[in-house]
């Protein structure tokens, strides 16, 4: 059975999130773009609201919140400032290689810490020199009696200017590619880690994104979160799980720059009429609200999947894909519809322009969504049709044979069907022999 309705306690966690996003993230979210500086207190104060670390399981304390909630209060933070919403939310992608590791003495530890403090825990897979081949990963781990030692940089550190914890991806061995990916909680107040200024960006300049360096960080074995060989499969796992918010970050801003353009559609004259009135601007704002809609529904299909506990990884891949390349043309036709005033900082939709383009780039660019799909068509997904080599379409040929159900030749080059006891000597339509013939029976 489906259902799209939320339940009564997700209706209450939007209206939340909505108040929060208008009242607290809005007035803070210009500023936070000009200054490129986040603003922890907000940060804070989402976390004291509810709408940051609700996923913590309930096992260790937390509210347990699952996938669509966490999306739901996304989207509507997103359609204020994708860039805060992305800061905001970096907590819940920091400690998902922690969520799901098998290290229980850390989660406990590390759980009660964050429901005890404002703290933020960041994700390191990218460095410098790499970001969409994870297995690239050059950063070093080295086994030093029953620790780690560390050394590497990470790059492209959501919060990494600010985060007390980073969820670090290193390798025990470069050439070893996959088999050598491990991962280790490490705390920002460990000896020899440093953290670099905030990357200037295009956009959400109201995160903080920065390089860590790791010189010889020594981490106990209690915070390994994936021994050598597993990490790799915990990365993946946990894009699985986040890429569906990415995908509500999208949502989130395609809506606000449709409302905002709808808006202005109606107020600007042009011709001695509202725009709004010309059949032009009705389609753009129509295409806008069929992305924005079926952007969400994909978003909430991959984040229920990983919420039954199925693998969400194609239904995550799809979502990610297609909100965050519809939100990238829904702001740009809100721009248009702005006209000159859209290509200015004085209107919102410039800066849910330049917000909008982060979404095909982080947690996996379009491009590596658009080869994990094309992977899953060729390899894994199990067609309803026939093979191609098995469909006689036409069974025009003239029969050869005197049974009453006359066998049935298909030419394996051109399509053609012969119908008869034996294949033709050769393909009267491609000229290629009775060996390009192959039986075919009906499904
Ligand atoms: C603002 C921001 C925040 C980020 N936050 C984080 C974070 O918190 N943690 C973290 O670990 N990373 C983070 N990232 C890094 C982000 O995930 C990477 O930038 C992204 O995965 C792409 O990696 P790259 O930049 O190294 O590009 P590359 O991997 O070098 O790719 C360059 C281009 O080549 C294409 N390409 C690469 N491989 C293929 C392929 N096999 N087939 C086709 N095309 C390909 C890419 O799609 C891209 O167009 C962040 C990035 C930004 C910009």
């Amino acid at each position: 059975m489906l259902d799209f309705r939320l339940s009564p306690a997700q209706e209450a966690l939007r209206r939340k999130a909505r108040e929060f996003a208008l009242h607290e993230i809005l007035p803070a979210a210009w500023e936070a773009d000009r200054t490129g500086r986040t603003p922890v207190a907000l940060l804070r104060k989402a976390r004291e609201a509810g709408l940051m670390n609700a996923d913590i399981p309930r096992a260790y304390g937390g509210e347990g919140l699952g996938l669509l909630d966490n999306v739901i209060i996304t989207e509507e933070l997103a359609a204020a400032c994708a860039g805060l919403a992305t800061s905001i939310f970096d907590n819940s992608l920091g400690m998902e290689p922690l969520r799901l590791c098998g290290n229980e003495p850390l989660k406990r530890r590390v759980f009660a810490e964050l429901l005890a403090d404002f703290k933020l825990i960041a994700f390191a897979t990218s460095e410098p020199t790499m970001g969409s081949d994870v297995a690239g990963i050059r950063c070093l781990a080295r086994r030093d009696g029953g620790d780690w030692v560390l050394e590497g940089t990470k790059f492209w550190v959501t919060n990494g200017g600010i985060a007390d914890y980073f969820s670090i991806f290193a390798t025990v061995d470069p050439k070893s590619r996959h088999e050598g990916i491990c991962a280790f909680l490490v705390e920002r107040s460990q000896p020899g880690v440093r953290v670099g200024r905030p990357i200037p960006k295009l956009g959400q300049r109201g995160s903080n994104t920065a390089g860590v360096r790791l010189e010889a960080v020594r981490v106990p074995a209690a915070n390994v979160l994936a021994p050598p060989g597993e990490g790799f499969a915990l990365a993946m796992r946990t894009f699985a799980r986040t890429r569906p918010a990415i995908g509500a970050f999208a949502v989130g801003a395609a809506r606000s720059a449709m409302e905002f353009a709808a808006d202005y559609a109606r107020r600007r004259q042009a011709f001695g009429t509202p725009i709004a009135r010309f059949q032009a601007i009705q389609h753009k704002l129509a295409d806008m609200f069929q992305k924005v809609e079926t952007a969400r529904l994909l978003v909430w299909k991959a984040a229920w999947e990983a919420d039954q506990g199925g693998d969400p990884t194609i239904a995550a891949s799809i979502a990610k894909l297609y909100a965050s390349e519809a939100a990238f043309q829904v702001a740009d036709e809100a721009l248009q519809i702005f006209g000159g005033y859209g290509y200015t900082p004085l209107f919102p939709v410039e800066k849910i322009l330049r917000d909008c383009r982060l979404f095909r780039i982080y947690e996996g660019t379009s491009e590596v969504q658009r080869h994990i799909l094309a992977g899953h068509v060729l390899e894994a997904y199990r067609p309803v049709m026939p093979a191609l080599e098995e469909l006689a379409l036409h069974r025009g040929g003239e029969a050869s044979g005197t049974g009453a159900t006359p066998r049935a030749w298909r030419c394996r080059i051109c399509g053609h069907v012969h119908l008869g006891e034996q294949p033709p000597a050769e393909c009267p339509v491609c000229f290629f022999p009775a060996s390009a013939f192959r039986e075919v029976h009906d499904p």
